[in-house]
């Protein structure tokens, strides 16, 4: 298990493994909002503090929910349906972490995955 915050504290997290990798996406979100996502089912992901704690940004076409911290600012977890052969399965969620947030864990040891989706 892995234990992540944002940086004052307000919002806080477990995530029930080590990510296998993060992915480093250059759409205007992903680069903007500064954040390393580390993917997860539903399931392996637990929120520690209040829900009313967590702020949430949705923009473009309303797919994704984009969760901040209000208090701090710092991009904490994304919220979105699955891709399925091409297809959006609304009836499962994915959640991206963002994984600077983890505590006491060496990110550095992760490998980074480029995703293109500035052309996606
Ligand atoms: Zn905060």
């Amino acid at each position: 298990m892995v234990k992540g915050s944002c940086l004052c504290k307000a919002t806080q997290f477990e995530v029930a493994r080590p990510p296998a990798d993060v992915a480093d996406c250059n759409c205007s979100s992903c680069s903007k909002r500064g954040a390393l996502w580390a993917y997860y089912d539903e399931a392996e992901f637990r929120l520690t503090t209040a829900p009313e704690r967590v702020s949430t940004f949705q923009w473009g076409d309303y797919m994704m929910k984009l969760h901040y911290c209000g208090v701090c600012g710092c991009a904490t977890y994304n919220e979105g349906p699955v891709w399925k052969d091409g297809e959006i399965d609304f009836s499962v969620n994915r959640i991206g972490v963002n994984a600077r947030l983890f505590d006491d864990f060496d990110l550095a040891a992760v490998p980074v995955r480029h995703v293109n989706g500035k052309d996606a």
